[in-house]
């Protein structure tokens, strides 16, 4: 049987996608740089496999926001939909360019299921707190992102 056909957008509805398959992770990232992108204090991904992404009306931009990574934005509204590693990081496998991290804001339904992680805690503002017990990663302490900025050259950690 086919999988439920998940779907979201942006806010003005220029940018619209379908996902084929099953959530493949979820987790929460602190970092400077999805605090950023964001605008938000936190950042919620849900991981799917970028060949289950199809969007049905216009293309989101993408940004280059490091040498190991891009992110999809609405043209029109600029609404954070998606981003993408461009390397391999291993660690953890999810991080690799065939997979794409989808806004869970952006979901049409965003009650997709709950996030197994923390990462990027080092950027985490001292007034969010969590008390879900999950396990909590700073960017240092991920050995493939190291060895990611270390041969592509990234000048700052990003998650
Ligand atoms: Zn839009
Ligand atoms: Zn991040």
């Amino acid at each position: 049987m086919a999988e439920p056909v998940i779907t979201g957008g942006c806010l003005c509805g220029r940018v619209r996608y379908e996902l084929s398959g099953p959530p493949l992770d979820m987790g929460t990232c602190h970092c400077r740089n999805c605090q950023r992108w964001s605008g938000s204090p936190f950042h919620s991904s849900v991981a799917f496999a970028l060949t289950d992404l199809r969007f049905t009306r216009s293309q989101p931009v993408w940004y280059e926001s490091s040498s190991i990574m891009e992110r999809g934005f609405c043209p029109g509204c600029g609404s954070p939909l998606a981003f993408r590693y461009l390397v391999s990081i291993e660690d953890p496998p999810t991080a690799n360019p065939g997979t794409v991290w989808i806004s869970v804001g952006s979901l049409d339904e965003p009650e997709i299921r709950s996030p197994d992680w923390h990462f990027g805690v080092e950027g985490q503002l001292s007034w969010v707190k969590f008390d879900d017990g999950l396990p909590r990663t700073r960017c240092d302490e991920s050995l493939g992102l190291t060895k990611a900025y270390a041969s592509w050259g990234a000048d700052q950690p990003e998650s």
